[in-house]
């Protein structure tokens, strides 16, 4: 009895999400603590490294000022309050993917300051401003990556790569505010486009941005999903996690408090461990580095250089372009889809036709396959070159809409497909005169109808424009076919 009596509440409000997002500083050219490259995607294992971030006894780490600059400037963008002086702890743990035994990191206990506190990320949820609180903001270095060989829990071996070690992270810890997979998906959108404006991180390389999940139902224990290694898996992996804590409770047992791993292939989480507490970690002070102080000077330096921010970049697309301000959210949302827009806006005069394609087809097109702007092919040169043959009558919007979905997933542009695919609209009189010929006595009764029913007249159309592929000019077409009725009568 008491099951379903607790299955009832279930409802949204009671998911309680927190999100502790991992994101690389990919705009440094150095790790976080010695001079080893941080490029190290498609180079060989354990190439971009040196005993710092091999941790090698008696290596010295030094902080590198550039990635301090970053984590100002994202500081800045998310109104979170700059600590004068701030501290880097040690984390230990025992792992293979840090052989020292510790991580640098940051901590806001035992006498430890993060690098920033506070702040808030808006964003929109159906048309209403969602804010979610942050907790901190710190810096930490990037262990090993690890590699399995199919599964976690059933590989025989694990591959230790250290070009990652040592790579600049900025953790940014949440508030449990967030109250569904949907609006975890949207603020990480959010995020995304503030840090890609920034120019701190490129979200488009593989693991540049990771994400931590702890999630609990009906204020029940704290479940943290580890190894969510896209920001798209998070609406997955949140998804099926409160399934599975929703099942639990039905059948009338408890949701233990623990740690599971995301396996993104089979696409559920598994057990890791029962979860450590903050004390297991035994966080000290790094007695090999010095507290960072940060001067209202270099915090001013920062800010006078900030770029735009995505929420900035919206209000001047409105004023500048005159597109309805939800365009506008959406299409600054993505620092690639909003550089794509202007970058037609440049070509074209007509901003709210460029962002009507934007909004439908293209999104949708992208949807399809699953891929961002960035990961497709289309210029937007292809675009405005398409929408410049729409109005010249050159090609239908039928056609166009086949174009653009061709033109996202080969690159080429319009005129080489038209050309190719014999694409042109037909606006020759007599052409499509004796296709309307053969579609007259085709269906006979159709024309029959067409004499006092528009809808036959249109149903004609429709053939014309099914023999033609959508290429007969509509407006003659319609013209002949109203010609040739009346002449029947
Ligand atoms: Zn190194």
């Amino acid at each position: 009895m008491v099951n379903t009596q607790r299955s009832i509440n279930l409802e949204k409000d009671q998911v309680k999400i927190g999100l502790e997002i991992h994101i690389q500083i990919t705009a440094l050219k150095t790790k976080l603590f010695c001079g080893c490259s941080s490029d190290y995607r498609g180079k060989e294992a354990n190439t971009l490294v040196c005993p710092v971030c091999l941790g090698l006894p008696g290596s010295l780490p030094v902080t590198n000022k550039r990635a301090i600059d970053f984590a100002i400037m994202v500081a800045l963008a998310l109104n979170s309050t700059i600590s004068p002086r701030t501290t880097f702890y040690r984390k230990n743990y025992f792992y293979v993917d840090m052989p020292k035994n510790f991580q640098i990191s940051q901590y806001d206990k035992a006498g430890g300051v993060p690098l920033s506190i506070g702040g808030i990320i808006s964003f929109e949820v159906n048309g209403t401003v969602k804010k979610v609180r942050i907790k901190r903001m710190q810096l930490e270095e990037d262990p090993a990556r690890l590699s399995y060989y199919g599964t976690i829990d059933s590989s025989p071996y694990t591959l230790v790569d250290f070009n990652r070690a040592g790579v600049a992270l900025l953790e940014i810890v949440t508030e449990p505010d967030i109250n569904s997979p949907d609006e975890a998906r949207l603020f990480l959108q959010k995020l995304r486009s503030i840090i890609e404006h920034l120019g701190v991180s490129n979200g488009d390389l593989q693991g540049s941005m990771r994400c931590d999940a702890n999630i609990s139902l009906q204020d029940g224990k704290r479940v943290e999903i580890k190894n969510i290694t896209s920001f798209l898996e998070v609406k997955r992996a949140l998804q099926y996690e409160i399934i599975r804590q929703k099942q639990l409770i039905r059948r009338g047992s408890t949701v233990k408090q623990e740690t599971r791993h995301w396996d993104a292939d089979r696409r559920l989480t598994i057990s890791l461990r029962t979860k450590e507490t903050e004390s297991d970690y035994r966080y000290f002070p790094e007695p090999d580095l010095v507290p960072v102080e940060i001067s209202q000077t270099w915090i001013e330096e920062i800010r006078s250089k900030m770029p735009e921010l995505p929420d900035e970049r919206k209000i001047r697309f409105v004023k500048e372009y005159g597109i309805p301000e939800y365009d506008a959210t959406v299409i600054t949302n993505s620092k690639a889809l909003a550089d794509f827009f202007e970058e037609c806006c440049h070509l074209y005069p007509d901003a709210k036709k460029i962002s009507n394609w934007i909004m439908t087809d293209l999104t949708r097109n992208l949807k399809d396959l699953g891929i961002e702007i960035s990961e497709s092919k289309i210029k937007p040169k292809h675009l405005t070159d398409m929408l410049r043959l729409i109005d010249k009558g050159e090609i239908s919007g039928k056609i166009a809409k086949e174009l653009l979905s061709k033109m996202i997933s080969t690159g080429d542009s319009p005129q080489t497909i038209i050309k190719r695919e014999n694409l042109l609209k037909i606006g020759d009189e007599a052409q499509i005169k004796k296709i309307v010929d053969e579609v007259f006595k085709e269906f006979p009764k159709a024309v029959q109808d067409a004499k006092k029913d528009p809808n036959a007249v249109n149903y004609l159309v429709g053939q014309v424009m099914n023999k033609t592929r959508g290429k007969a000019d509509p407006e003659i077409t319609n013209k002949l076919i109203r010609k040739m009725l009346a002449e029947l009568e």
